[in-house]
């Protein structure tokens, strides 16, 4: 029965549907107003009509409000006496709105056949609210004074409508829905009024139509002349006595509700005249109880408690003293079928039973097939249902009527009745047309449960996301993680096992709720990857049972006797870094939106994991830059200390050489030798040492000039290769070279460690080549040599400091893995790069470029 703590929950959408409906709407009405032209289907005809009327009647939509159409008392008194009966019919069920949408942001309003409010009652916030618009008793809302409204709408076209924010073509309105149902004169059928309701557009919901058409019934009922009885048939009297009081009404109130039960032609043997009339009256009856029963079914946005609603409005409806209502595959956690009993409250065992014997009927199948209502008059003679069977349920004689759907038939009504009846035209009529209702409630409502389902699923994401945002290092806390994921799904129990690259495993890093002999199996022998279906494929799944699935290679998950099982990668990119897999306890099973939230759960996992392993790298890399500081800070101190010493001690010694003084023994001679050539290599190295730290600290000094290229390289050869009588050198210069602006030493320097890098690491004998070329931006020198070459993959590396090729024998030519380092650093100084090659035909060319300076020394441009 709808009572009048009817549940009114308002909203169907998620509001971040309605906001980006609501700014769609926007953006067409503006271009509207700019253009007058709106994509043929982007609004519905019926606004569009409407925000063409207005244009052609010069409304400005750019006011905020509507004149008050009225602006004395005296005037507004004057109306009202006008729509004395409108008020006085519709006062009870404005009152029962009001009551019905208490404190849910909306006001209710009636106007009178010009659009003019003469009551407002609801929310007195939002009726404040709307009085700084005009919208208050008074006040003028056909649309050739407001624009596009709901009122002007229905009373122009005649019939409900539903505006959302911007259909409205006036300012102000944009964030309001507006209801409005045209009350007709029940003699005329011409529009005397308007019902409205006011409110949030955040607030839509569909139901206020039906509920606002039933309500302006029950108004024009209010207004129409008490209908006289004839002279009543006893044998009619006596059964509407038995029967009590009629069907539930919508409204308190109601004129209907003083009218006796109703009573179907079946069921009487009146005189034909007396049924004639009583069945006029049972249709205008009928018209209003289908409205109200179509708001009822969609009152709710909850599958049961439709279902629920559908059985016991069809019972009002077809006047029965029970109905069911059921669905085909349900999911789980809904009822297949619901049974409503005007006198019991609903039996659970007597459901299933309902459940089993329609659920094995032709009757059922023959409806779900042709998706047409069946009616079985008398069960003793059909072969549709088993009479046998409905005995057990009190059933004679019933009619089953299909739930029709966007998607097929969705469910079935049954009315069924206790003896072998007719059933007449109109209750197939009847009862239809509520299916119908039914229908659309029931999808709808599904569709707010997936709606729900997919809030339920972001929340559980948001939830499990802040968790591993929280922690720093995930890998460490995977234990509380395993924890809270079970938590937030309710589940029994959960392990994640990371994997071994190394061992080609999975292990065990994080478990609960698992049965000890399963853990110890894990620790004693770690799932071998090809073992894991889920490593192998990269696919999550679903186990039913661990028993017979194909796809568990791993024997102890067999034996683990687990309930239902998920089992989802952790997936970061195209890796996978192991398996999370949950088992739900028997008293649930697990659905595929469980299965496609728990693959996003592992998803985030890995991310999270593999995010941790980057930061842990980057960390590391991080830790290396800052002892390879150290390391040249350390350097740095070392070569600049060591210097003065070892210029003490090489001054010495050549003293001791070139003195005249010193008879030395052959030995002594060549031990200071010895040492004088050992302290001179020492010196190299250190002043290498030193003028890397320099270059690395960026702190090179750097003596500029004019230089000419030719002489450098001639200086360079003769100071690398002049003793080595052996060496042929080829010089590929051409005899017009610009000059270089650069730092003489330093670059003599580079060539040098080249030269003589060639001298060491190939043959002796072998040619070494010194190339020079410029464009007009830079020169080119390249110094070649046949020696063994370097192995591509090194080409970047032997320009590192302390790098030497890795083949590097024992035997081969002493160095520091400083020389190239220097060579990088002082060109890189001078603005230029240095690169190797291979050597056509063996060996290799090391080669660098420097930039020309923009002007020349004739210019004096750069020179200072
Ligand atoms: P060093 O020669 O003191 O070891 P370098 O920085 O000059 O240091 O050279 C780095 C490494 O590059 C050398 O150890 C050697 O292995 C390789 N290398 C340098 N020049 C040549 C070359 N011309 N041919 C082959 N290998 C070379």
């Amino acid at each position: 029965m709808i009572s009048q703590s009817l549940p009114v929950q308002l909203s169907i959408a998620s509001p971040a549907d309605i906001e980006r409906t609501a700014g769609q709407l926007l953006a067409i009405r503006d271009r509207f107003r700019d253009t007058e032209r709106t994509a043929p289907d982007a609004l519905r005809p019926l606004i569009l009509e409407s925000w063409r009327r207005c244009q052609a009647l010069h409304v400005d939509p750019l006011l905020r409000y509507a004149p008050a159409a009225i602006a004395r008392d005296v005037q507004l008194r004057e109306r009202w006496e006008a729509n004395a009966l409108l008020m006085q019919a519709a006062e009870p069920v404005m009152r029962y709105l009001a009551d019905m949408l208490a404190e849910s942001g909306y006001v209710v309003a009636l106007a009178d056949a010009t659009g003019c409010i003469l009551r407002l009652v609801g929310d007195r916030i939002v009726r404040r609210r709307l009085a700084r618009i005009d919208f208050l008793p008074g006040g003028g809302w056909g649309e050739a004074q407001a624009g596009t409204n709901a009122i002007g709408t229905a009373l122009t076209d005649g019939h409900p409508v539903q505006l959302m924010a911007a259909e409205h073509f006036c300012d102000g309105w944009q964030d309001l829905t507006c209801t409005a149902v045209p009350i007709h004169d029940a003699l005329t059928r011409g529009v005397i009024g308007v019902l409205d309701v006011t409110g949030d557009y955040r607030l839509i919901r569909s139901p206020l139509v039906s509920l606002l058409a039933a309500a302006a019934l029950e108004v024009e009922n209010g207004l129409r002349p008490t209908p006289q009885v004839g002279p009543v048939n006893p044998r009619v009297t006596r059964l509407l006595r038995a029967e009590g009081t009629g069907p539930p009404l919508l409204l308190p109130g109601s004129v209907l509700e003083a009218k006796p039960s109703a009573v179907t032609c079946a069921e009487t043997d009146a005189p034909d005249a007396l049924v004639v009339t009583r069945l006029e009256d049972l249709q205008a009856r009928d018209a209003v109880y289908l409205v109200a029963a179509g708001g009822a079914v969609g009152a709710s946005l909850d599958v049961q408690a439709t279902l629920e609603h559908v059985a016991e409005q069809a019972a009002h409806l077809l006047r029965l003293d029970r109905a069911a209502a059921g669905l085909f595959n349900l999911k789980q956690d809904h009822n297949a079928i619901y049974v409503w009993h005007r006198h019991k409250p609903p039996a659970i065992e007597r459901e299933h039973t309902w459940e089993e014997i329609l659920g094995h009927s032709r009757a059922v199948d023959l409806l779900q097939e042709r998706g047409e209502p069946v009616i079985v008059e008398d069960a003793a003679s059909s072969d549709l249902v088993s009479a046998t069977l409905l005995d057990q349920l009190e059933i004679r004689s019933l009619m089953l009527l299909p739930l029709t759907g966007a998607r097929g038939v969705a469910g079935f009504i049954v009315a069924p009745r206790r003896g072998a009846s007719h059933w007449s035209i109109d209750d197939v009529r009847l009862g239809l047309t509520l299916a119908a209702q039914a229908a659309t409630a029931i999808e709808n409502a599904r569709l707010f449960d997936s709606l729900q389902r997919h809030a339920r699923r972001i929340e559980a994401l948001n939830a499990i996301a802040a968790l591993l945002s929280a922690l720093q290092d995930p890998s460490r806390h995977l234990e509380t993680i395993v924890d809270r994921i079970a938590e937030i799904l309710g589940l029994s129990a959960g392990l994640v096992l990371l994997r071994d690259e190394a061992a080609g495993r999975l292990t065990l890093a994080a478990y609960r709720g698992l049965p000890a002999s399963l853990i110890e199996e894990l620790r004693a022998h770690p799932v071998p990857l090809q073992e894991s279906y889920v490593m192998q494929t990269g696919e999550s799944m679903l186990i039913r049972d661990a028993a017979t699935d194909e796809r568990i290679l791993y024997e102890p998950f067999r034996r683990a006797r687990l309930h239902e099982v998920m089992v989802v990668p952790l997936a970061a990119g195209g890796a996978r870094l192991g398996i999370l897999q949950v088992a739900c306890g028997s008293d649930r099973t697990f659905t595929d939106d469980d299965l496609s939230l728990f693959t996003a759960i592992g998803q985030q996992l890995g991310l999270a994991l593999e995010n941790e392993q980057r930061a842990r790298a980057a960390r590391d890399v991080e830790a290396l830059r800052e002892a390879d500081r150290l390391k040249s800070a350390f350097l740095a101190m070392i070569s600049h200390d060591l210097r003065s010493p070892l210029t003490a001690i090489h001054a010495s010694i050549e003293g001791l050489l070139d003195g005249e003084s010193l008879q030395a023994l052959p030995l002594q001679e060549q031990l200071l030798q010895n040492i004088a050539g050992q302290t001179a290599r020492l010196g190299r190295l250190v002043d290498q040492v030193l003028d890397l730290s320099r270059i690395e600290a960026g702190v090179l000094p750097l003596d500029r000039d004019w230089v000419e290229v030719p002489s450098l390289i001639d200086d360079a050869v003769a100071a690398a290769l002049g003793d080595d009588a052996t060496r042929p050198v080829e010089r590929h210069v051409p005899s017009t070279m610009p000059l270089l602006y650069v730092d003489y030493d330093r670059m003599f320097q580079v060539l040098f460690n080249l030269l003589e890098n060639a001298r060491k690491y190939a043959p002796p004998g072998s040619p070494i080549a010194v190339e020079a070329e410029h464009t007009s931006s830079a020169v080119l020198i390249g110094v070649a040599d046949r020696g063994p070459g370097i192995p591509a993959a090194e080409h970047e590396a032997v320009f590192q400091h302390f790098y030497r090729l890795r083949g590097t024998a024992p035997a081969a030519p002493s160095g520091s893995g400083l020389g190239l380092a220097i060579c990088r650093g002082i060109v890189e100084a001078h603005g230029g790069t240095i690169w190797v090659e291979d050597r056509p035909g063996g060996g290799s060319i090391f080669r660098f470029s420097l930039p020309l300076p923009e002007s020349s020394p004739a210019e004096g441009g750069a020179a200072h």
